[in-house]
């Protein structure tokens, strides 16, 4: 069985390591990144450097999207110099970027029209699951796409749902990061709780972990909280633009998010601080500045 050409454009925290297991899988891999400091890690192991996304669409069958926001991934497909522009027949656009699950439904009855069908698959797992080959991957799409994209999927993730129709891939992840902001700021809190009352905070986290109150985030990022070592991991300015996604699809639905909006808040307070560029388990930071820690 020939394998498909495979095309990758978004190669940071996430798309880097999840690019260089398709090459590690056997797959031949063709990237596009606005700067060559992006590329350079995968041309070394192996792809193929192109100079817009069109170019890279002309040669690549299934091609992975893993970029920043609604407007990178619009401009990446339907841009000038854009996948659109180069459009095949049964191509299959998997975006792992976190967007809009509204925008996401409209860019891909916009593909349908060339022919080209765009799987939402956005990712949980952190880049630590990217380098595993770990991910959570939630897809929204139609079945037939899945099913041929299933196999790259499977060497990238380990937990992988097709949840919906277009758009519903998305909705998962917004509901992922309403979990996740939450309890990143409930163990910011916990912590603060525990120091402000001269207890040893390390040891009430490793009590905790055997609890209800354990999971993933007192985990990973209670450990950050506690070193306070903030290096991405996942930026606060794309935690925030995830919570901005949850809200402005809440405020569409009239749909009332109290524990979210109240995360929101946190997150901006810390880009207040001028802190986007720190993993988000730097939430904390704020807690702390509003209690004088
Ligand atoms: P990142 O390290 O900032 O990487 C984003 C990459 O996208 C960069 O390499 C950037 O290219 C590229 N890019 C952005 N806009 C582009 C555009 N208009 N055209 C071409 N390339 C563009 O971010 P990340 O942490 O990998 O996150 C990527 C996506 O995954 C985001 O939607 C994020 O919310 C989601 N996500 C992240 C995590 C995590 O833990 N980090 C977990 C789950 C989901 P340049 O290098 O040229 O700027």
């Amino acid at each position: 069985m020939t394998l498909p050409q495979v095309g990758y454009i978004g190669l940071g925290i996430m798309g880097r390591p999840t690019a260089l297991n398709l090459i590690k899988a056997g797959y031949s891999l063709h990237v596009y990144a606005r700067r060559t400091e992006s590329t350079q890690p995968l041309t070394d192991a192996g792809a193929v450097a192109y100079d817009s996304p069109k170019a890279l669409a002309a040669v690549a069958d299934i091609i992975f999207l893993n970029v920043s926001d609604t407007p990178d991934v619009e401009q990446v497909l339907l841009g000038k110099g854009g996948i659109a522009e180069s459009a095949r027949q049964g191509q299959i656009v998997i975006d792992m970027s976190t967007i809009l699950p509204v925008q996401t439904r409209q860019m891909a009855l916009r593909l349908a029209e060339k022919d080209i069908t765009l799987l939402d698959a956005p990712v949980s797992g952190g880049e630590a699951g990217a380098i595993a080959g770990t991910l959570s991957i939630m897809v929204g799409g139609p079945q037939a796409a899945f099913e041929r994209a299933k196999p790259l999927l499977d060497v990238l993730g380990k937990n992988i749902v097709h949840v919906g129709e277009s758009g519903a891939g998305q909705v998962a992840k917004a509901c992922n990061q309403i979990v996740v902001a939450g309890t990143i700021a409930a163990v910011a809190e916990a912590i603060t709780f525990a120091r402000r009352n001269d207890v040893d905070a390390a040891k009430v986290r490793e009590a905790l972990m055997g609890g209800f109150a354990g999971s993933k985030i007192l985990e990973v990022h209670g450990k950050r909280m506690l070193d306070h070592d903030f290096k991405p991991g996942f930026k606060s300015r794309l935690h925030q633009k995830d919570m901005h996604i949850v809200l402005d699809t809440a405020r569409q639905l009239g749909l009332s998010l109290p524990i979210s909006s109240q995360t929101t808040q946190l997150i901006n307070g810390l880009l207040g601080l001028g802190e986007g560029e720190l993993d988000s388990s730097a939430i904390i930071k704020v807690i702390e500045r509003m209690s004088q820690q």
